[in-house]
């Protein structure tokens, strides 16, 4: 049979092959973008934009404002082989080594949309053509522009299936974007990049950008945090025998992440170097904590002929000439760095991951349909018009509630009293759900939500997300009712774990309260010491010094307080604190314990330790609590504005419980503002259901049976 099959062997057509030869140069919109990117500078830019449609897969458009490319150039720019590059290099190999093989925007033309408009310094007007499979499309048309170039793409690969089907999403192929994009910003700094997302829906906007003028520092904090960039240091090093000169920016020994952050550029090409990366990251471990890797930026120079880049465009991994003397030499330039520079001090260090959106909220469609499922015995049906069973209602009559009896009759239908309507609403009351929410990913806040999540008791949450709200019987305890139980709830203790669980959350997307009048931390941490909750005895030393000493301290961390926790200090005073819950403002009187617990509670070593010691010190700030000689009245005062927010707001329950009681403000925003954010703010621990947070007081099955004894 084999025999009689004749093997036939077929020239493909020309155009598949160029595809599949574009296909291998250009793999992903990234590589298209960084292919460009490099054209931008080469051709004297200073300003790059680059905005894209779904991670670049429907289009992307970069624009320049560099030298421009001729009217008559414009007909052959995308045939293979054409460069303009070739007459500044002499040497055959030098040009391979930088990539100058006049193939990027043949290849790009070959499997998407391409369309170029430039203009030259010297034209009047700026030209338009678009290209197929390296051909014009038509005569270059007259345009209105600048000068500059501007090229898009669109519809990447919409003639290879196969590549197109390969890529999974359009978000990963933005962060790959972002990425290069971030590495060329900061190896060029000086020049501003800007990368923007320009789909029609809410994820549009600017998502990188370093402006004109901006130190690789300046840009070093732009893109990857305040928190590395102060932990730099800057290396400068030359080696004459082996022809080398390295610069670049690398993390000390107080900066730890867990992600090894290396931007690598080798004769000002972004390139890889796995040998190179491994040998850094060995010199690293004797500095950082177990596990822990730094930032390291590198712009290495060298003969380009002691370079051999694999000659597949897009593979970034190096070789090079002497590899093992040149890795050697970068080791001990930045390992003598590291050494000279004082690694005594600590600060808190963080990895800024731009990547994914957080947490996954807990399915509340998913609880109304186990709800549904359950069946219900008469005994356990309970009166369902919230509205009765508050405490007030019984306690503070208000002449109108004397006109209109409430009826008691009513005892009946289902067990669940809050509609789940309530429970959603109650979301909007979060800073949370606000629009302008930053996607940054900490791995240590992300392992502090994991912890939160795995701790969670489900029958205490369920509580909580189910509950009716009783009624107050102080700031500190409020009664609430689930299904046939009442319980007595710490509302302190559940205040504290709520807004610690919300700091985690929404880490760095808080609002902020500002302060009418800024607060001087000194005069705050003065009251503080004062305060017998301070602990404060003579042996701490003088109150001043310490006064002066957490002003000091909390005006060096002010910038990370303010990104992270929104915590603003401005000339040593406090501004702004965050607003973890809308409607909700904090005991101010708790301000000066605040400042002193930052200063000395919380633990700033670890990234991680340094989060959660933190978001416990503001939850702790945050909670309602007693204890505060004249809080009712301080609390009255200011709710008077938040209550009529609510009732402008039209969040109230629809039970109109104003018209029957009239409980005083705080305790109005014990129900409505705190309660009810805990219904989806808050999975309490197991542990909570031992310690007086909750207390169960009544279960009406028991109450049935002592009845019947009756
Ligand atoms: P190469 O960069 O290897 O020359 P490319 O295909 O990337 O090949 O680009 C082809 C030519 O198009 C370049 O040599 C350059 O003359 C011109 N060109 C491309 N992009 C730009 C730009 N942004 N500004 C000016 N000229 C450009
Ligand atoms: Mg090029």
């Amino acid at each position: 049979m084999a025999e009689s099959k004749e093997v036939v062997i077929k020239r493909l057509d020309e155009t598949v092959v160029n595809r599949i030869a574009a296909g291998e140069v250009i793999q992903r919109p990234a590589n298209a973008i960084k292919e460009m990117i490099e054209n931008s500078l080469d051709a004297g830019s200073t300003s790059i934009t680059v905005a894209i449609k779904s991670g670049g897969l429907k289009m992307i458009q970069i624009s320049d404002n560099g030298h421009g490319i001729r009217k008559e150039d414009l007909e052959i720019v995308c045939e293979r082989f054409t460069t303009s590059k070739l007459k500044e290099f002499t040497d055959l190999r030098s040009i391979t080594t930088f990539g100058f093989r006049g193939e990027a925007l043949a290849s790009i033309s070959h499997v998407a949309h391409l369309c170029i408009s430039s203009k030259t310094q010297g034209s009047q007007c700026g030209y338009k053509a678009s290209y197929v499979d390296g051909k014009l499309k038509d005569q270059p048309r007259p345009t209105a522009s600048n000068d500059g170039t501007q090229i898009t793409v669109e519809d990447l690969f919409y003639n290879v299936l196969t590549r197109r089907k390969a890529f999974r999403s359009a978000s990963e192929e933005h962060q790959r974007i972002a990425d290069v994009i971030t590495r060329y910003a900061i190896h060029n700094s000086g020049k501003s990049f800007t990368l923007r997302k320009s789909d029609n829906d809410t994820s549009s906007g600017v998502t990188v950008r370093t402006q004109l003028g901006a130190s690789a520092l300046d840009n070093i904090r732009a893109l990857f945090g305040s928190n590395i960039a102060n932990e730099i240091i800057h290396v400068e090093h030359e080696n004459e025998t082996l022809h080398l000169r390295i610069k670049g920016y690398i993390s000390n020994a107080n900066c730890s992440m867990k992600k090894f952050n290396f931007l690598l550029f080798i004769n000002n090409r972004l390139v890889e170097c796995t040998s190179l990366k491994r040998a850094l990251d060995a010199v690293y471990q004797s500095y950082l904590p177990k596990g822990g890797r730094p930032f390291v930026y590198l712009s290495l120079e060298m003969p380009a002929t002691n370079l051999d880049v694999n000659v597949h465009p897009t593979k970034h991994e190096v070789h090079f000439l002497h590899e093992e003397a040149v890795i050697e030499e970068v080791q001990t330039a930045i390992e003598n760095k590291l050494l000279s520079c004082d690694s005594s001090r600590t600060f808190y260090t963080q990895k800024l991951l731009p990547t994914a959106s957080i947490l996954t909220k807990e399915s509340s469609e998913k609880d109304a349909a186990k709800q549904q499922s359950e069946r219900i015995y008469d005994h356990n049906l309970v009166r369902t018009d919230s509205k009765l069973q508050k405490l007030d209602a019984f306690l503070v009559k208000t002449p109108k509630e004397k006109e209109k009896p409430h009826d008691s009759t009513n005892l009946t239908d289902k067990p669940r009293v809050e509609p789940q309507a309530s429970a959603s609403s109650s979301n909007n009351l979060t800073a949370a759900e606000l629009p302008r929410k930053r996607k940054i990913q900490l791995t240590s806040v992300l392992q502090l939500q994991g912890e939160v999540k795995k701790r969670a008791s489900k029958d205490l949450s369920e509580i909580l997300h189910d509950h009716t709200f009783v009624g107050c019987v102080d700031p500190e305890l409020a009664l609430i009712q689930h299904k046939t139980k009442l319980y007595l709830a710490n509302t302190t203790k559940l205040t504290r774990e709520m807004f610690y669980q919300i700091v985690l959350e929404d880490f760095g997307n808080f609002g902020m309260l500002r302060l009418s009048e800024p607060a001087p931390i000194r005069d705050l941490a003065m009251l503080g010491l004062e305060m017998k909750e301070s602990g404060w005895t003579p042996e701490d030393g003088s109150k001043e010094d310490l006064a002066d000493y957490i002003v000091k301290f909390l005006s060096e961390k002010s910038e990370m307080l303010k990104d992270y926790f929104r915590l603003e200090i401005k000339d040593c005073d406090v501004t702004a604190i965050p607003m973890l819950l809308q409607n909700y403002i904090p005991p101010l009187e708790g301000l000066p314990m605040l400042v002193l617990r930052l200063a000395t509670e919380v633990c700033w070593d670890s990234e991680k330790d340094c989060f959660e010691s933190f978001a416990r010190e503001i939850a702790r700030f945050y909670a309602v609590r007693k204890g505060y000689t004249d809080l009712e009245e301080i609390i009255k005062q200011r709710d008077a504005q938040v209550a009529m927010e609510i009732g402008d707001g039209g969040n109230l329950d629809d039970e109109g419980t104003e018209s029957r009681s009239n409980p005083s403000p705080w305790k109005r925003t014990v129900e409505h503002v705190i309660y009810r954010a805990m219904r989806s703010h808050v999975k309490p621990d197991e542990r909570k259901a031992k310690d007086g947070t909750f207390l169960q007081l009544a279960n009406l099955p028991d109450l049935y049976k002592v009845f019947e004894r009756c």
